[in-house]
């Protein structure tokens, strides 16, 4: 288990036999837990390649009062667990759509992790993509270190929406022309939209708020209601 943030792990597992969990990138699988004798199940969506053998990982924020929480905040190296799956109807096809204009917000950000790599694995997969992702600070942002290699590749490119931070200086040289400040709303959406290289098709994953808020802005932002898909 490796601590990221405060209050968000990304978590390891090892698969039986070397397998590999064959879903497809973005889907989930479902967990079970037990806490206080009351048996539990929550989604969770791998980040790891969707080809992994041997192992996948995910993205597990803990809330103070989550019940899911409690029993990830339990766990020591070698537990065994229990998920099921697959789930989730994504079913991302290489060179389907032009670009993929991903909108995350926190831990909605697992399901693009996994479509983007592979994307970027694929060399015939000219999809060009562009994920924002939303956090509310600069230490909050996820798996830096993999978005900044992604954005290496020629038809990726990143930007970051920071809701409690305000001053450039403080972010490194490299965020800084690809950061906002404030929430992802409709004059950024409509700006992102217009800077697609080809049609875009939008992928949405956070809160239920979010989602909601983003399938509004995309509307408005001329995109048609087959043109988005809202994890
Ligand atoms: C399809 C799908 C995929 C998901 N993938 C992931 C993933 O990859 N990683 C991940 O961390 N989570 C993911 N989730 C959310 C996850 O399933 C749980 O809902 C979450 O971990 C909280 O579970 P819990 O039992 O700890 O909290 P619960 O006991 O269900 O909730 C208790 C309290 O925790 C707080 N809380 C719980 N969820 C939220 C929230 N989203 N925002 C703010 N406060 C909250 C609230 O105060 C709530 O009252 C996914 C959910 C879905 C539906």
């Amino acid at each position: 288990m490796d601590k990221l943030t405060e209050d968000t792990y990304r978590v390891r597992f090892a698969l039986p036999r070397n397998s590999q969990l064959g879903l497809r990138p973005g889907q989930h699988l479902i967990l079970r837990g037990k806490v206080d004798d009351l048996e539990i199940q929550r989604a969770y969506t791998p980040i790891s390649p969707a080809n992994a053998e041997g192992y996948f990982e995910v993205l597990i924020k803990c809330y103070e009062t989550g019940l899911m929480s409690r029993y990830v905040k339990s766990w020591s190296t070698g537990d065994t667990t229990f998920w099921r799956g697959p789930f989730g109807d994504f079913f991302y096809k290489p060179n389907q759509h032009g670009e993929l204009l991903m909108l995350a917000s926190g831990t909605g950000l697992a399901p693009m992790v996994p479509v983007l790599q592979s994307i970027t694995d694929n060399a015939e997969d000219e999809t060009f993509v562009t994920l924002v992702g939303c956090f509310k600070t600069f230490e909050g942002i996820y798996l830096k270190t993999f978005l900044q290699e992604q954005a290496r590749f020629w038809n990726v490119r990143t930007f970051f929406v920071l809701s409690q931070e305000n001053s450039l200086e403080k972010l490194p040289w490299s965020y800084r022309e690809k950061t906002r400040f404030g929430r992802l709303a409709q004059d950024l959406i409509e700006e992102l939209v217009s800077s697609c290289r080809r049609k875009p098709f939008a992928l949405v994953c956070g809160s239920a708020e979010f989602t909601k808020d983003m399938a509004r802005c995309l509307l408005c932002a001329g995109l048609a209601e087959d043109s988005y898909f809202l994890f």
